[in-house]
């Protein structure tokens, strides 16, 4: 894929999670891999409006090459890449169920989400819960980086979902799997659930890694 492509899909993908609701005003980022930089959505954009030529470029220090000044969360993207040399793209929302699922006070920071789903164990994984750190706090750009060679999807507490993934499509997907599943779980929340036996989680990672 060219940076042109890749540009017109950061866009696309942006558009369609906030026309959906899965993301609001400002909020939410996204990143791509192009060889030795990274694309990302640029700081109070709104993922609905984005401009491929506006997008910023940055360096994998942070530093603007070309376009707009990135996300202040740019840290978040550069963390996961750190650890994560195959991904080729970092998707990052506040969507609402899975913020909502990060507040729960009694959710066990090692699996915040039961596997409920064959698609969720297939998509996500082990999602980890991370502790609360005010936005810009460079203890979250460390609390990320901790978890990242283990973790491709971390929840932030308090605050929402960022999932690395091989390609942009493969994040975006894992993070609406994500939202859903998170939607599901409250749902389901206070009834008697069947969820899937540690044989059958094992069955599918070892079948579709993540
Ligand atoms: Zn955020």
């Amino acid at each position: 894929m060219t940076e042109a492509q890749l540009r017109e899909e950061i866009c696309w993908f942006g558009k369609s999670m906030f026309d959906r609701g899965l993301t609001a005003g400002s909020s939410g980022n996204i990143s791509a891999r192009v060889d030795d930089a990274w694309i990302m959505t640029p700081t109070n954009a709104c993922l609905g409006r984005l401009d491929p030529a506006r997008l910023s470029k940055v360096d994998d220090e942070g530093n603007t090459i070309s376009g707009d000044k990135p996300t202040k969360e740019s840290f978040l993207h550069l963390a996961m890449y750190r650890q994560r040399p195959d991904a080729g793209a970092v998707v990052h929302l506040h969507s609402t169920h899975s913020v909502a699922v990060s507040v729960l006070a009694d959710v066990d920071p090692e699996q915040p989400i039961p596997p409920i789903t064959a698609y969720y164990v297939m998509k996500i994984g082990k999602l980890k819960l991370l502790p609360y750190y005010a936005p810009g706090d460079l203890a979250l750009a460390n609390a990320v980086r901790e978890v990242a060679d283990r973790h491709h999807a971390v929840l932030l507490a308090n605050h929402g979902p960022v999932v690395a993934g091989k390609d942009l499509a493969t994040a975006a997907y894992a993070t609406e799997e994500l939202e859903e599943t998170a939607r599901l779980f409250l749902l389901l929340r206070g009834e008697k659930l069947k969820l899937l036996s540690a044989a059958e989680v094992g069955e599918l990672t070892s079948r579709y890694p993540t």
